[in-house]
């Protein structure tokens, strides 16, 4: 028999509670989290957000209470009235923040039962994650997945008050609009009023935000749901959270002060230090000391080595001549026996074939002619690596082009870019030896970095085209367009686009915009974009470009990547309250579904289109 709530209210929170409340008569209120009969004597842990509180259901002093706590069960709705008194000191538990008391009470409500949940908010997450999200309302009863919520909430207001307090409006853009170029494909919705046509949800706020500017809003942000119908991959969830903003008559700096800004207030939320302002590098020396264009500068970076070789050495090596010769270093590598280290250089040789080839600095200083270039590869990589020398714990792995070796159409940094994928495949391996992944509790756990000056275009290799590396609202450099590199050389225009990394992870991107009209159309035609196809897709906006654009620029941070890291959490999914999964379902709600015949058919879609 379950009781009525009738007037009752409850007084305190099940985290609420200490030994100064001693005496006080409470009413609490929530699910029972564990439940110990001792007889006489039943205890109830009651779970809220807020904590868990014990509850001691005495029959001498609660004689109604008592025998109903006999046939509570976990997850059961409670209302627990009575004293708040001290724990004797044998069952304090300093685990607990309310371990000092308990509530002896007088009486128990029982406002609702509850079916055997298939797994128990009361403890860790359980491995199969298809039954947590089919389950999400049990599974956010954990106090771990409160509390990421928790961090998401207080980080989305941090930078909403930062915001507000530096003069940004937040303004809202529609969800029912037209296709935006992210470079996914989109999420589209059927149009019942005007048969065959379609809105497109938006892959981003872009080209609203450009307006916005058109309009002189100055300053806006938005923390907005953006939906890309992309491949899926772990880290990708089909719709996400952006912090949009978009700014007038910036310079980078500007944007880049206002993001810093923001961050430090969100991390400083969360009880972490970050300092400000962040390391810069251009797309080319992150390509060059790192291999990648989101470097994680919490290893050390490789090194260009070819100066210290010798024509003799090149070529009795068989290396290509013309090319570089990387050497990358993963600290604090255990020694390895002969054995281990055959197996290791057969491994390396594989991973960066057929066109590099390792040189194992082992052998090379066994080696009578080579030994002296073992040494200065050694020095120049330990100096160029920013460590005092190459300890024998470290790794050195020096990584040379083949005689021959070519490089991929187009791409003139293909070797570092190769390099830099086995230093991280190396690093993420040896981590438990490095720990240069590990949280230690001070301000390099956060290694943030502008990259800036990407390149404007990008190959595709499989239409044998160029097209945009950013989005095509992207302006180029100014050098860049007024020496006419557009048509004469593509490949090394540079965009005024710019990424924010943090530890290796791209946290959002963002350009100074294309204001001129003019530009513009240049742009969509070295994209190869006829004027009409133009019109066609954008025309809107290539006409308010023609009322008084201001120079304008904004960047987009990807909230859910940020929270993710605050909370400590290893999958995306950890922070959203409903996500989907790999395959894009939401296996609580079971979407997406097929529709009724009738629905289908208001829609103007024939039903055989369904698969
Ligand atoms: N719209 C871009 C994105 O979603 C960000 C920007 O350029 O502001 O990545």
């Amino acid at each position: 028999m379950l009781d009525f709530l009738g007037t009752r209210q409850r007084t305190h929170t099940c985290g609420q509670l200490r030994a100064a409340d001693a005496g006080q008569t409470v009413t609490l209120m929530g699910w029972v989290n564990r439940r110990r009969d001792h007889g006489n004597l039943i205890f109830l842990d009651l779970r809220d957000r807020y904590g868990i509180t014990q509850i001691v259901l005495d029959k001498e002093i609660s004689p109604e209470g008592h025998p109903k706590a006999e046939h509570v069960r976990p997850e059961y709705v409670v209302a627990a009235i009575g004293k708040v008194r001290l724990r004797g000191p044998e069952s304090v538990n300093p685990k607990m923040p309310t371990g000092e008391i308990e509530i002896a009470a007088t009486e128990l409500l029982v406002l609702n039962d509850s079916k055997v949940p298939p797994f128990s908010p009361a403890e860790d997450a359980i491995q199969n994650e298809e039954v947590r999200l089919k389950y999400r309302y049990l599974d956010l009863r954990r106090p771990e997945m409160a509390h990421n919520l928790e961090i998401r909430h207080k980080v989305a207001l941090a930078m909403r008050e930062y915001l507000n307090a530096q003069g940004f409006f937040e303004i809202e853009t529609p969800f029912l609009t037209r296709s935006t170029p992210e470079g996914a494909r989109d999420y589209l919705v059927p149009s019942r009023v005007h048969p065959a046509h379609f809105y497109a949800l938006p892959q981003s706020p872009q080209l609203f935000k450009q307006i916005l500017m058109i309009s002189g809003l100055d300053k806006y942000f938005q923390i907005v749901r953006c939906f890309r119908d992309e491949d899926l991959r772990a880290d990708r969830q089909p719709e996400f959270t952006q912090i949009d903003l978009e700014m007038t008559f910036p310079q980078q700096d500007t944007i880049f002060q206002v993001v810093e800004g923001f961050l430090k207030s969100a991390f400083e939320v969360t009880g972490e230090k970050i300092s400000t302002p962040f390391p810069r590098m251009t797309y080319d020396e992150a390509i060059r000391l790192y291999g990648i264009d989101k470097p994680d500068l919490r290893l050390p970076p490789m090194t260009g080595v070819r100066d210290v070789f010798t024509a003799e050495e090149v070529a009795s090596l068989k290396i290509e001549p013309g090319l570089p010769i990387v050497a990358i270093v993963i600290p604090g590598k255990q020694a390895m026996s002969n054995t281990q280290k055959k197996a290791f250089a057969q491994e390396i040789n594989a991973a960066v074939a057929p066109d590099l080839a390792y040189l194992d600095i082992d052998r090379l200083a066994a080696a009578p002619q080579f030994a002296a270039l073992a040494q200065r590869i050694d020095a120049a990589a330990a100096k160029n690596c920013g460590l005092a020398r190459v300890e024998p714990d470290h790794r050195l792995i020096v990584v040379s082009p083949r005689i021959g070796a070519t490089p991929p159409a187009r791409d003139h940094l293909w070797l570092y870019k190769k390099a830099g994928q086995l230093r991280l495949d190396l690093a993420k391996r040896f981590q438990d030896e490095h720990k240069a992944f590990a949280k230690k509790g001070t301000s390099d756990d956060y290694k943030f970095l502008w990259v800036t000056d990407f390149p404007f275009f990008e190959w595709d290799e499989a239409t044998k085209t160029w097209t945009f590396a950013h989005h095509p609202f992207t302006s180029p450099h100014e050098d860049d367009l007024l020496a006419g590199r557009m048509t004469s050389d593509p490949e090394n225009v540079r965009a005024l686009a710019y990424d924010i990394v943090l530890n290796g992870l791209e946290l959002g991107s963002g350009s100074i915009r294309i204001h001129r009209q003019d530009v513009q159309q240049q742009i969509f035609r070295a994209l190869g974009m006829s004027d009409e196809e133009a019109k066609d897709r954008f025309g809107f906006f290539l006409e308010a470009l023609q009322y008084g654009t201001p120079p304008h620029g904004g960047i987009a941070l990807g909230l859910d990547r940020l929270v993710m890291i605050l909370a400590g959490a290893s999958s995306l999914r950890e922070v959203i309250a409903f996500p989907k999964t790999a395959k894009a379902i939401d296996l609580m709600v079971d979407a997406p579904t097929p529709v009724s015949d009738a629905q289908l058919k208001e829609l103007h879609i024939r039903p055989a289109l369904r698969g």
